[in-house]
């Protein structure tokens, strides 16, 4: 299981860290290394003073598929759900400025909090899911997916011109505005349409 993210992929969120809006998509991966599940706690690591938290719509493939056309990418993804991508934004910072990659900012462990996924035929509109995520019961973010730069149609068929998407492989599609620095004892819910489908703690 690989996790392919998506930088930058609403542009207020762009916007917000003084990034240009893309022409195409910004990808990067995680290993299944930086997967956290089951609501287990975040620990902030001793390599950062800096944390984010990003919540984002994240799809799960269902089917292998390279070079996929964009008008067959829906047949690829059968379930949505929940994820925070966990950034050390100062990591990230230092790396944008030298133009280095972002894996250390990005890809350590544990850096992907994932939550159970929902059939995505039980979701009524694709392009209108509303999510949001609370920390310590104050709503920090929220988004819609009709704010997406980029479909998931389109990410899909983006990334599998380079990257062969695998079954149960997960891409985490970007985060709206608003993101910020995560403490110790922080407790974060996130929900989808308003099912909440995440809540642990920073420790
Ligand atoms: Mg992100």
């Amino acid at each position: 299981m690989k996790i392919i993210a998506v930088g930058r992929n609403y542009a207020a969120h762009a916007r917000e860290l003084n990034n240009p809006v893309p022409g195409q998509p910004v990808i990067f991966l995680k290993p299944d290394t930086a997967a956290l599940k089951d609501n287990r706690p975040f620990y902030l690591p001793d390599f950062s003073a800096d944390i984010h938290y990003e919540l984002e719509v994240v799809l799960k493939i269902s089917r292998e598929g390279k070079h996929i056309a964009e008008k067959f990418a829906h047949n690829y993804y059968e379930e949505l759900g929940l994820g925070v991508d966990f950034t050390a934004r100062d990591i990230q910072a230092k790396h944008k400025e030298q133009g280095l990659p972002w894996e250390l900012a990005k890809a350590f462990d544990n850096s992907a909090a994932i939550s159970p996924f929902l059939p995505k035929s039980g979701i009524p509109d694709i392009y209108g899911i509303h999510f949001d995520l609370q920390i310590n019961g104050e709503t920090r973010q929220q988004g819609n997916t009709a704010n997406l730069l980029f479909s998931f149609e389109h990410i899909i068929s983006f990334v599998s011109r380079y990257i062969t998407l695998k079954k149960g492989d997960l891409i985490f599609t970007g985060t709206p505005e608003g993101v910020g620095r995560v403490q110790q004892g922080d407790h974060l819910e996130a929900s989808l349409n308003g099912t909440q489908l995440l809540s642990f703690d920073i420790k």
